[in-house]
């Protein structure tokens, strides 16, 4: 498997958006959930989770889309619509899972995690390691992070 280098650089479909990390991620994953199939126009969503302070824009004005929801903030591209990013929770809590394909290089990227399986196509299947009929049990996140990343360590 490649591996990531930090910062890690992004953009959208047509530059007008670059973003920037700068930790390891906290958690990867695919939704197949039928709010992502729309949204991705693809069998399924990816994420890259992260702590709110290891992202950032580094250019553009990225606006809200999707479903305009207090919990889950989706943000688009203004002018290529790409939906680049989505920010979770507030405070010190909050985090954002980016769309790896974003990144210059998503060659690292694997989901680890699969959710909404009772939603996915027939034909669609990842290599994620645990799959969940809907999203995990919230107090399933912090064993699944504490995993993901003694697994990123030892391939480092
Ligand atoms: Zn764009
Ligand atoms: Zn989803």
């Amino acid at each position: 498997m490649n591996m990531l280098t930090l910062p890690m650089t992004g953009h959208c479909r047509c530059g007008q958006v670059e973003v920037r990390v700068t930790a390891p991620p906290l958690l990867t994953g695919a939704c197949h959930c039928t709010g992502c199939q729309r949204m991705s126009s693809s069998a399924f969503s990816l994420s890259v989770a992260i702590s709110h302070d290891s992202f950032e824009v580094t250019k553009g004005e990225p606006v809200i889309g999707g479903m305009h929801g207090d919990e889950a903030r989706h943000f688009h591209c203004p002018h290529c619509k790409s939906w680049m990013f989505t920010r979770i929770g507030s405070g010190a809590n909050a985090f954002v899972n980016l769309r790896p394909t974003m990144l210059e290089d998503a060659s690292w990227f694997v989901p680890f995690i699969e959710s909404y399986t009772s939603e996915k196509l027939p034909w669609a299947t990842t290599p994620a390691q645990h799959s969940y009929k809907e999203f995990p049990p919230m107090e399933a996140y912090l064993a699944l992070m504490a995993e993901y990343g003694k697994q990123q360590g030892e391939d480092h």
